[in-house]
């Protein structure tokens, strides 16, 4: 497969065109940003932790019969992926109160939730992602009824199966962010990527965090924790 020119050179990743108008590969970068993109930093090896994790969780998801954008991983930081036209939705899950959830509505951080949070914000950094509901989609156009239906029976499910995959690495799934987008054919398949960038992971025992909250907040050990959590998806 022939890289092509590059398409789009976002915050953590770079997107190039190949031979093939269904297919780009994704590049992933060290860069790392926070508040939309005003805390700027560098997290040496992170792109390589987000490029194989992403790729190990997404072939996962495809043997459970959620469809997803891999196609082939070409190197420790670039994967051929299913070119789609993103939906322009960041869609989060949660099941433990942490971040923006816990601030906005005072219920404090590691409070379990008495059911699962969906929650959709419209991606646009301009904007700040501002967070929007069902019929603000609709209203606006972003998605169908039909694709909020589907995205949303894919996220739950989605959420069911990383909570066990991590419960047998030592980690609880606190939240995330997934992005889907649309092939060719109008088909709905998971895309861009899940990583310490895009998950809240605690250690289930220590409640350690190991993901980008490190960066985000200055706690130290930001490498550390995106080693540690390789090791654990990749060794148990
Ligand atoms: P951002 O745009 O938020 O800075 P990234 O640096 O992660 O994010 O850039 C990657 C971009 O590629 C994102 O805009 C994402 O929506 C997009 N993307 C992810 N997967 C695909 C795909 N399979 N096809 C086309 N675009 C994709
Ligand atoms: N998230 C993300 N990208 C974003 C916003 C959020 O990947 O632009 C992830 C974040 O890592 C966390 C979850 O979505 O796992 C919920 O984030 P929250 O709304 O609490 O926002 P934050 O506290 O990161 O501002």
């Amino acid at each position: 497969m022939k890289k092509a020119e590059q398409l789009y050179e976002g915050k953590a990743k770079k997107v190039f065109a190949t031979d093939d108008p269904n297919l780009c590969i994704v590049s992933y970068k060290d860069d790392a940003t926070a508040f939309n993109g005003l805390k700027k930093g560098t997290i040496e090896g992170k792109g390589i932790v987000n490029n194989k994790m992403s790729n190990y969780l997404m072939q996962m998801l495809e043997r459970s019969g959620i469809p997803t954008h891999f196609a082939q991983e070409l190197s420790d930081r670039e994967t051929l992926v299913k070119k789609v036209h993103i939906v322009p939705l960041e869609v989060i899950i949660r099941n433990v109160a942490a971040g923006s959830f816990s601030k906005r509505l005072g219920i404090e951080e590691g409070t379990p939730l008495k059911c699962k949070v969906l929650e959709f914000s419209y991606k646009d950094d301009e904007l700040g992602d501002p967070m929007v509901n069902d019929y603000h989609i609709l209203a606006a156009g972003y998605a169908t009824k039909q694709e909020v239906e589907t995205i949303t029976d894919y996220a739950f499910r989605i959420d069911d199966l990383l909570i066990d995959f991590f419960k047998n690495i030592g980690v609880d799934l606190i939240d995330f962010k997934l992005e889907f987008g649309k092939t060719a054919d109008g088909t709905i398949i998971l895309a861009d990527e899940i990583s310490p960038d895009t998950c809240r992971f605690w250690d289930a025992k220590t409640h350690e965090k190991l993901d980008k909250d490190r960066f985000r907040r200055d706690m130290g050990n930001v490498e550390g924790a995106y080693a540690e959590m390789m090791k654990r998806v990749f060794q148990g």
